[in-house]
């Protein structure tokens, strides 16, 4: 059975401000037949790209990328918000869609030199988080192997953002 994933996100409008439709994906996680068909359809996309390992930014980050690691049987790395490591750890701060600055930290040893990482994210808004994301993980020495969204949201053109940082295979399975 194939799901429509759009019937799965909830459009709350005016939230977290006035003005911003926000594409809350709440229902498409807590459906086990949308949740794994939307986790299936990264995994298909990742199978050709030689991935290591995933890599996802806090927190809803973790709730696309830990399932996928799982079915594609390799290790998952948390990005998570800045301070929150216990190890030594490389960050990265970038602006938040809705102002202010946020910080995502990796630990120094999570990623090994010549590693190739996907990225995966709920949703791709203005590419910050990602950006920050990518810029930890080549630090690290690894390689941005893809990136891979639920949703993007077409008009901040945050995919164009993450190509001007160098072209990478790149996959939404809703465009808004
Ligand atoms: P960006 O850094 O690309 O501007 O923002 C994307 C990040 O903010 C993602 O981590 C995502 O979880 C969160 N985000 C921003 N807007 C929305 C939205 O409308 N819906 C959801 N689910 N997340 C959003």
């Amino acid at each position: 059975m194939t799901v429509d994933l759009h019937d799965f996100v909830a459009t709350v409008e005016d939230y977290p401000e006035p003005g911003v439709s926000f594409r809350d994906i709440s229902p498409l996680m807590g459906d086990g037949v949308a949740y794994k068909q939307a986790v299936d359809a990264i995994a298909d996309f990742a199978k050709n790209l030689n991935v290591d390992l995933i890599a996802g930014p806090e927190s809803r980050g973790f709730i696309v990328g830990s399932p996928l690691a799982y079915a594609m049987n390799i290790g998952f790395v948390p990005a998570r918000k800045g301070g929150k490591l216990p190890r030594e750890a490389v960050s990265a701060s970038y602006t938040l869609e809705y102002g202010g600055v946020n910080e995502l930290e990796i630990h120094k040893d999570a990623i090994k030199p010549g590693q190739r990482v996907l990225i995966v994210d709920d949703l791709l808004a203005t590419g910050g988080t990602i950006n920050a994301t990518r810029e930890i993980i080549e630090k690290l020495g690894g390689i941005v192997a893809g990136v891979a969204f639920i949703i993007e949201l077409e008009n901040l053109q945050g995919r164009e953002k993450i190509m001007e940082a160098g072209e990478v295979p790149f996959l939404a399975l809703m465009e808004y």
